[in-house]
């Protein structure tokens, strides 16, 4: 038998089905993969039920059904002061993982070399590369995952036709500032490089930190390439609709590109994010209050049992380092090991990262969990570790 592509054959099962699929086996408390608790705004959910008994069930417009291409564009205006065509500038897709994949195919072309950020989302990397492209990771420090300005200036060069970042940032939860996202721009204009930008967790943003497009800053309007989720958004990640807004040039490649991954995305699914994406402003806001009251609770109560806890400025995850409590071997021990013996799970850092020398004493927490389920996940940490 031939070979089948190797990029794809040797590449292994995604770190979040194998925790998830070990928490099941182990019935342990899952804080691993990131799905919230929560069921999601009731008028979401209702409309996307009605839609689908009274409305239309066929295939929807290939961009997209207008009502949510044009509460995309409203979003964009009312939290980002963006001014966007909803016919020319926003493509519904399957989830931002198929946006990803969209934008990748669309605008990579053979030999482009590829600027990442790591630690950085599981599936920017195989993607990258399946589509031709050459990936230049630059590596972001713990504790405080500043961005290193010499590195990531010495990433780019003639060759480059994209960068790929996250921020709100999974899993080290570092929210970029207007000077990072200046410093990135500056190297866009300079090389002539477009910034795609996987925006999911734009209202999963604490302690009164503000999301901050890239699209919005000077000279990056028309070359950025602005990624969400309803997943994310309305605490909703089975539905899998995400949207892509871009300029209208950079929207025909990666338009092109959707035509054929998948056509369209559930119109009923389409006009429940269409829903969400009206909600009023305390929606986004209680949103937002209710994580970081969530990421406290998960937060303090993994200190007080001994793990060493880095800031989460967004996102559903707080990163910790577990070698205060006396764990000797890596993160993917240490994530088996509490999944086993301790009955909760959470995810290994070094699946984040490509390149040799990855930290491999970090275990990632998801705190978008009801109380009920934290309270558990703490009492047996703290049952196993501290008595
Ligand atoms: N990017 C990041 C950083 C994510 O955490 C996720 C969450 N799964 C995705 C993309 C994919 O989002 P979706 O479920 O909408 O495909
Ligand atoms: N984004 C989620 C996380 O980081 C999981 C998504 C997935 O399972 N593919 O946990």
């Amino acid at each position: 038998m031939k070979p089948a592509n190797s990029t794809m054959s040797a590449l292994g099962t995604t770190v979040f089905e194998v925790m998830s699929a070990l928490a099941r086996e182990h019935k342990s408390v899952n804080l691993g993969q990131g799905f919230p608790d929560d069921k999601g705004p009731e008028e979401v959910r209702a409309a996307a039920a009605e839609y689908l008994l009274t409305g239309h069930n066929q295939y929807p417009p290939m961009m997209g059904i207008p009502e949510l291409r044009q509460a995309v564009a409203e979003h964009a205006r009312r939290f980002q002061g963006l001014d966007i065509d909803w016919q020319s500038e926003v493509l519904v897709t399957s989830g931002a993982t198929e946006a990803l994949g969209d934008c990748l195919f669309g605008l990579i072309e053979p030999g482009d070399e590829v600027v990442l950020i790591e630690p950085l989302y599981d599936s920017y990397l195989p993607m990258v590369r399946r589509a031709g492209g050459v990936p230049k990771l630059v590596r972001l420090e713990p504790p405080n995952w500043r961005l290193p300005r010499e590195e990531l200036a010495a990433a780019f060069g003639p060759k480059t036709k994209l960068i790929l970042f996250n921020t709100p940032m999974n899993p080290c939860s570092k929210v970029f500032d207007e000077e990072e996202l200046s410093f990135i721009a500056g190297l866009c204009l300079q090389h002539d490089v477009y910034a795609i930008c996987d925006e999911v967790y734009e209202h999963i943003i604490f302690d009164d930190r503000r999301h901050i497009s890239m699209m919005t800053l000077p000279g990056m309007r028309d070359r950025t390439v602005r990624i969400g989720s309803a997943g994310k958004s309305f605490s909703l990640t089975g539905w899998k609709v995400g949207y892509i807004t871009a300029a209208p040039e950079l929207m025909k490649p990666i338009a092109k590109t959707h035509q054929f991954m998948t056509f369209t995305t559930p119109p009923n699914l389409q006009w429940g994010a269409a829903t969400g994406l009206r909600l009023n402003d305390g929606y986004f806001s209680t949103l937002a209050a209710e994580m970081q009251r969530k990421r406290d609770r998960l937060a303090t109560a993994l200190a007080e049992i001994g793990f060493d806890v880095l800031p989460a400025h967004g996102t559903y995850f707080v990163t910790t380092d577990f070698r205060p409590l006396g764990f000797n071997g890596t993160d993917e021990d240490f994530c088996r090991h509490i999944t086993v013996e301790a009955g909760v799970t959470a995810v290994p850092v070094s699946a984040f990262y490509q390149s040799e020398g990855a930290p491999r004493y970090f275990a990632r927490f998801c705190f978008c969990k009801d109380d009920s389920t934290l309270d558990s996940a703490i009492e047996r940490l703290r049952a196993h570790f501290c008595s």
